[in-house]
């Protein structure tokens, strides 16, 4: 095949970034100018309540490129990703968020390594520059933690701009559990890997959508799925505790028989009693973690619910989601 004929895809998931869209595809427009690619751009509207939608159509009107999946809710960036990665059909696919803080012009290099021979093109984030201390601590000690305890290594800093060839892309996308973490899916996989540093600059326009919570759920699914060390961690403390109990009743039935000596021992029961329910509570709710897990993965929902699609040449207003709702729709 020649490299003529080979088809780019650029997925970049939009949540009300009305305001640096524009200037997001005229960035996006300048890298691959140069590239002998053909290209297809997939936008996908992730429940946006903005100006996102009728930006996306003055997009489509203006450059036969663009594509658009708009979902009936928001699923959130990594449910975007993943529909964008399904819909996608280039013999690359490149993801990157439409916040202009994955610089498109750092594409024609992920390319160059792909045609160096990588199934897979990293990039790893040097330096947030609107990113908080705090947020650069807390990150920093999340991938340290996950690696620590995760048989996967995750790169630390590892953003969610990257390269997949056709296979990788097929076999991420044949990963459907409902949390997502697809940094680690990615890792998981394993393929041809090569990796790339770049700044991120700060947020063109609008604000993160992380905040601290979310950032904190985020990392809570990141360890869950990626590790069962939470539980062999409560395991462990359970039997410290059983160990302890153990020593203490010898203890205290030697005391009772053989010192005669039974002085009140209100201290040392509340003490104990408070710790072994403080210890139970945590190893519950470690399980609970676990168990909602489960619950969540065994229902099997689709993981987002497209309401329109634009641009695909099956375009389908309104009607007729169900079929394109987060199960495969491409049968090649
Ligand atoms: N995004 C999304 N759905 C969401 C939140 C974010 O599709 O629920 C998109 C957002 O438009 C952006 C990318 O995901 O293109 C990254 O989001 P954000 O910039 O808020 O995250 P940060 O850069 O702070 O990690
Ligand atoms: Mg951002």
């Amino acid at each position: 095949m020649t490299p003529e004929r080979r088809l780019l895809s650029i997925v970049a998931p939009c949540y009300n970034e009305a305001d640096a869209l524009t200037a997001f595809h005229t960035a996006l427009a300048a890298a691959l100018a140069p590239l002998p690619y053909a290209a297809e751009i997939i936008y996908v509207d992730d429940g946006s309540t903005d100006a996102t939608p009728q930006v996306l159509a003055a997009l489509r009107a203006r450059d036969a490129r663009v594509k658009t999946l708009v979902f009936s809710r928001n699923f959130g960036h990594q449910a975007a990703l993943l529909a964008g990665l399904d819909a996608a059909q280039g013999d690359a696919v490149v993801t990157l968020d439409s916040d202009l803080q994955h610089p498109p012009a750092l594409i024609p290099e992920l390319i160059r390594a792909w045609e160096r021979g990588a199934d897979i093109v990293y990039t790893i984030r040097r330096e947030t520059a609107d990113a908080s201390l705090s947020k650069r601590l807390t990150s920093r000690a999340f991938y340290w933690l996950l690696n620590r305890v995760s048989d996967t290594p995750i790169i630390p800093g590892a953003a969610d701009f990257r390269l997949m060839n056709r296979a990788a892309a097929d076999s991420f996308c044949s990963l459907r559990e409902t949390h997502r973490f697809n940094r680690g899916l990615v890792s998981w996989l394993g393929f041809r890997t090569a990796a790339i540093e770049f700044d991120a600059p700060a947020r063109f326009a609008g604000e993160s959508k992380y905040a601290f919570a979310r950032m904190l759920r985020f990392a809570v699914h990141g360890l869950v799925s990626f590790s069962v060390w939470p539980l062999r961690a409560t395991m462990l403390l359970g039997f410290g505790m059983a160990g302890f109990a153990a020593l203490y009743i010898i203890y205290a039935l030697f005391a009772f028989f053989v010192l005669a000596w039974t002085v009140p021992g209100w201290t040392s029961t509340l003490i104990s009693v408070l710790l072994i329910g403080g210890v139970q509570l945590l190893s519950l709710g470690i399980v609970g973690e676990y168990v909602g897990k489960i619950y969540e993965e065994v229902k099997g929902r689709p993981l987002y619910v497209v309401r329109e699609r634009h641009g695909f040449g099956d375009d389908q207003p309104s009607e007729g989601a169900s079929s394109a709702a987060g199960t495969r729709n491409r049968s090649a």
